[in-house]
């Protein structure tokens, strides 16, 4: 199964394409995660993509592109969910290429709809692990201890994007830069929306509801 997940930041992304890529025993590639490892380890792209990530802007293409097609060239054949990938045009165009060029089409495209005021609730609550990258999230999914990674008791901190004023250009580079894929893939006809204001249990059902029928049976077989 090859998925896309859509939608704007605060919808859910990260957390649905790690419990699908779970369940179905998918790849997940998430183009932030990688560029914030980088960014952690001081490596040569983490410093070019720091700078454009702290003020919410979009990491240019080229950056990110080859990651991506290197880890789909890699391990995609297993099937994998990309979730923060493509994130404009030019990205959606040059992922179409390389999936001609491994002959792995995408089979669906998720988008996950959420009301703007809701999306700024979730991200003023979102926390993180500076040492093993967990994520929680003060109203959904908070740690036990408040402030305290469950995993490894580190001090949570707020992502630096996460702070109001960023928030607000990462909001208009959705709307400007990301919000036309959905156009895009509509014309594709695998594009499929998913309400995400639920909780995140129910948002996993309403995706699993809608993957194309080997998916869903293979998600029957695993709960036995
Ligand atoms: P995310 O964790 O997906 O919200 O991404 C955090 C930040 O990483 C974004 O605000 C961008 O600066 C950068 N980023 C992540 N994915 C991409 C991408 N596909 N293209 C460009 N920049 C990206």
């Amino acid at each position: 199964m090859r998925i896309v997940l859509l939608g704007p930041p605060g919808a859910g992304k990260g957390t649905q394409a790690e419990l699908l890529a779970g369940r179905l025993g998918l790849i997940h590639i998430s183009t932030g995660d990688i560029l914030r490892e980088h960014v952690e380890k001081g490596t040569e792209l983490g410093l070019q993509a720091k700078k454009f990530m702290d003020s919410g802007k979009l990491v240019p293409d080229d950056l990110v592109v080859d990651i991506v097609a290197e880890r789909l060239k890699e391990k995609g054949a297993r099937g994998f969910v990309l979730d923060g990938f493509p994130r404009n045009l030019p990205q959606a165009r040059a992922l179409n290429k390389v999936l001609k060029e491994l002959d792995l089409p995408l089979d669906i495209v998720l988008y996950l709809a959420l009301e703007t005021n809701e999306i700024l609730r979730r991200l003023s609550a979102r926390l993180f692990c500076p040492d093993c990258g967990a994520n929680y999230n003060q109203i959904s999914s908070p740690s036990e201890i408040p402030g305290r990674c469950d995993n490894c008791g580190q001090t949570l901190k707020k992502r630096e994007d996460d702070q109001p004023e960023t928030v607000h250009r990462r909001l208009k580079v959705y709307e400007a830069e990301t919000a036309p894929l959905i156009d895009y893939y509509k014309t594709s006809s695998i594009l499929k929306e998913v309400p995400a204001s639920a909780e995140l249990s129910e948002v996993l059902q309403e995706i699993l509801r809608r993957l194309p029928h080997p998916a869903r049976a293979r998600e029957g077989d695993s709960r036995g």
